[in-house]
């Protein structure tokens, strides 16, 4: 890695920047509107507008940002992206899986960890877990060399016909949730009979052999992926 961007007293900051515009443009880079990014971030659009206008006058600019027409990752930000988000990823399983940690704990640790692990601590993390390419969430984990395998997965509140489904990834993002959903074993390869109930809003879901039923609201199903069984 570049000491370019660890001699920055803003490391934390710009990474943080950059995974924000990464989850939000996605793999295929499009570009992301300034507002969008701020309420991500939680911060002032003008606070945005300020750091983008930085990143980007810098002499290797990790963002491409124009006025009126959003923010988009140059091939060097995209690479660092990349690898905060290998970082994180790495990190949280290996809090998981060597450590421990419950499900819902491992987002926020790996948050703060993700930004100041050297590249050696990361080969042996990936070493030790037998170079993982799925976290406890069930998301890709970037290779060494930046690529990031993509699937073919839907949101269960774009389900609309009943059916069987396998979880593929469930969002990191809201701890108490992850925490009921694992609860309900509700989790990354779990088998997951869905019905959308018409009288009800939202779903009702049985895992696995399971004849429990769980509802879900439409809301928790923005936060789980799934894809059609292979058998
Ligand atoms: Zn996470």
């Amino acid at each position: 890695m570049s000491p370019r961007w660890r001699s920055n007293g803003n490391t934390e900051s710009v990474d943080n920047y950059l995974k924000a515009i990464f989850y939000l443009g996605g793999l295929e880079e499009c570009r992301v509107s300034i507002k969008a990014l701020a309420e991500r971030l939680c911060v002032a659009p003008a606070s945005v507008t300020n750091m983008l206008q930085k990143l980007a006058a810098s002499p290797a600019p990790l963002v491409e940002y124009e006025r009126h027409r959003g923010v988009q990752l140059s091939a060097a930000g995209k690479r660092r992206a990349l690898e905060v988000v290998r970082h994180h990823r790495l990190i949280e399983t290996f809090l998981y899986r060597v450590l421990d940690y419950p499900i819902e704990e491992v987002h926020e640790e790996a948050e703060r960890l993700e930004h100041f692990i050297s590249e050696r601590f990361e080969e042996r993390i990936a070493a030790k877990l037998g170079h993982p390419t799925i976290d406890p969430h069930g998301h890709s984990i970037p290779t060494m060399e930046g690529k990031m395998a993509t699937r073919e997965s839907i949101l269960l509140a774009d389900v609309v016909e009943d059916g069987t489904f396998v979880i593929e990834s469930v969002s990191d993002r809201d701890a108490q949730n992850l925490r009921l959903l694992e609860a309900c074993g509700i989790v990354p390869g779990a088998r997951m009979q869905v019905s959308k109930s018409a009288s009800l809003e939202g779903y009702s879901v049985r895992i696995g052999r399971s004849s429990k039923v769980f509802a879900l609201s439409c809301e928790v199903a923005l936060d789980i992926r799934i894809v059609r069984p292979t058998k």
